[in-house]
């Protein structure tokens, strides 16, 4: 068969295959080059050209200068450096010397009850009051709903100490009680027909949405190259779940004036692949809140999700029209309140924290849906697990009954009075820090007209450096927070903070007067921000020290 029209045709057929094959890789070719130059188009579109060159800039300074340091000398300067920051760490949190009793492995023989209450008294004493937070000089932290609801929670805590609601049939009371902190919370949302679960707190409720958005996305969209875009204002909760579950996520600048995400920038960012949008009401850097309206039109427009975190809102924000706070005779329209909750349109989950001003006990949180359909998406089912067809709701498997029927006595003892006349003293007390500020220290300014708890000012006077200030104010024994862009100090007023109001003042009048004429230059608040500035890897070696005070923390 060396010739003939048989040998013809398989000559002719091979080289149509060879062909085939060459148009098909070359067809792969483009394809694979039209996905990377659809990728870059969108990124340089989301973050527009500045920001693309600036990055792009950083990006090339930080390999530089990771290069210089790569040299034997700077390596070993860098090392002592950090090797004292380090030991500098430890001596702030891990108390030295051989007074200091420490139990590293267990006791042989189980200790009696006095004896264990005996050594706890005797670790606070050792290593500083344990009621320090009492005198109340404190951005957020503790959220106290005073001392006889405290009681309620311990008594429901005792009763409830081993229920585990991974078994709802041995456990019916903290089943329902979940369902009921739910149901509440919708309904402080309006939405009574939605849905939702209990998680273990804010960061928990956020990431379970950030899971719930991708697998709905895939199952309904197909997306399998998801992207969120969030405000740059939004909480490090929703980049930790888009690095967990491996989501794209584009951080869009503020309006420098209302400190509301630029809603021009959203639009812009928004592609195919994009499975959600994010707002705050409000924010924790500053305390405002976003144009949820707009952003939920946006959403329902390109049928994707909208999260409004509520977290640090939550109990305070739904409050705010009745306590009359929200605009109108006492408001103004300085910190008019705008929608925020299930009632605007495209608005699609909420996340609420019940353990910060709901004044439960730490550990609860709750994560609202539109509905039923949406929240299945958060559960994880395995029906062919070795140890049994498996189903849990969210993020843990065993979960602590205990905390849900604490949750449930905290907000039957608060009821909506109780919640609304906190919403009053502390919004009240969060109002006239902001007024002061405006009116009487020239040399700083409120970020945006904030309608809720928190205040964060910055310097509007050459001569003053407000992280002097937060420095200046933490020798006054306050514990706020420095934030940047723009660098800021801001305080979340709690029931704690209400008291000291005219002391916060006072303390920020003179903290400011020192920053100007007496700047010590050497305070926490001053070395981390001048760290993470200093140069592109800045940030890297800030890392560096945040994993060392991560490691202190397991220092026995
Ligand atoms: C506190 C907070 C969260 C969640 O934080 P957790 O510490 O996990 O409860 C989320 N968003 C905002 C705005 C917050 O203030």
């Amino acid at each position: 068969m060396a010739s003939g029209p048989a040998a013809q045709a398989i000559k002719r057929w091979i080289s149509a295959q060879s062909l085939y094959y060459e148009s098909a890789k070359t067809a792969l070719l483009f394809y694979v080059l039209l996905i990377q130059y659809l990728r870059a188009y969108r990124h340089v579109r989301a973050r527009g050209p500045t920001q693309t060159i600036s990055e792009f800039w950083q990006w090339i300074s930080k390999k530089v200068i990771l290069m210089a340091l790569r040299l034997p000398s700077a390596q070993k300067k860098v090392q002592t450096e950090m090797d004292k920051a380090r030991l500098d760490i430890e001596d702030k949190l891990v108390p030295k010397g051989a007074e200091i009793s420490r139990h590293l492995a267990l006791p042989a023989e189980g200790k009696p009850p006095q004896w264990i209450l005996d050594e706890m008294t005797k670790m606070d004493v050792e290593l500083g009051s344990h009621a320090d937070w009492r005198h109340g000089k404190l951005s957020g932290a503790v959220y106290h709903g005073g001392d006889d609801l405290q009681k309620v929670v311990v008594s429901a805590f005792e009763r409830y100490s081993v229920s585990n609601p991974l078994h709802p049939d041995v456990f019916p009371a903290i089943r329902k009680m979940e369902a009921e902190i739910v149901a509440m919370c919708l309904r402080m949302y309006n939405n009574p027909d939605g849905a939702g679960t209990m998680t273990s707190g804010g960061t928990e409720s956020i990431v379970m949405a950030v899971k719930t958005y991708r697998d709905w996305a895939k199952a309904v969209k197909g997306i399998t190259e998801p992207e969120m875009i969030i405000p740059a204002s939004a909480h490090a909760a929703f980049d930790k779940g888009a690095m967990y579950m491996k989501i794209k996520v584009h951080s869009i600048p503020l309006d420098p004036i209302s400190r509301k995400v630029d809603l021009k920038r959203v639009r812009r960012a928004i592609n195919p692949n994009t499975i959600l949008l994010v707002g705050s009401a409000v924010n924790f850097p500053d305390g405002n809140q976003d144009d949820i309206v707009a952003l939920g039109a946006l959403a329902s427009s390109h049928n994707i999700g909208l999260h409004v975190d509520c977290c640090l809102g939550s109990f305070i924000v739904p409050f705010l029209e009745k306590a009359g706070l929200s605009g109108g005779e006492n408001g103004g329209t300085k910190y008019k309140l705008q929608p925020f909750d299930f009632r605007v349109r495209g608005v699609t989950s909420i996340s609420c924290d019940t353990h910060k001003y709901g004044f439960a006990p730490k550990g609860s949180s709750v994560i609202m849906y539109r509905n039923s359909n949406l929240r299945k998406y958060q559960y994880y089912i395995n029906p062919t697990w070795t140890g049994g067809a498996y189903a849990s709701p969210s993020l843990s498997g065993s979960r602590p009954g205990a905390l849900i029927a604490g949750t449930w006595a905290a907000m039957q003892y608060m009821g909506s009075n109780g919640y609304l006349e906190s919403c009053r003293e502390i919004v009240g007390a969060a109002r006239t820090i902001a007024n002061t500020i405006t009116a009487s220290i020239p040399e700083l300014y409120v970020l945006g007209s904030p309608p809720a708890s928190v205040v964060a000012f910055a310097s509007q006077d050459p001569k003053v450096n407000v992280l002097e200030v937060g420095d200046a104010m933490s020798k006054r024994g306050w514990h706020l927070n420095g934030i940047s862009s723009p660098a800021a100090v801001h305080i979340a007023c709690t029931r704690l903070t209400v008291p000291l109001v005219d002391t916060f003042i006072a303390d920020l009048k003179d903290s400011v007067q020192e920053a100007k004429t007496a700047p010590s230059g050497k305070g926490t608040m001053v070395a981390l921000y001048g760290l993470g500035k200093s140069s592109a890897v800045g940030p890297s070696m800030v890392g560096e020290l945040a994993t060392a005070f991560l490691d202190t923390l397991y220092k026995a």
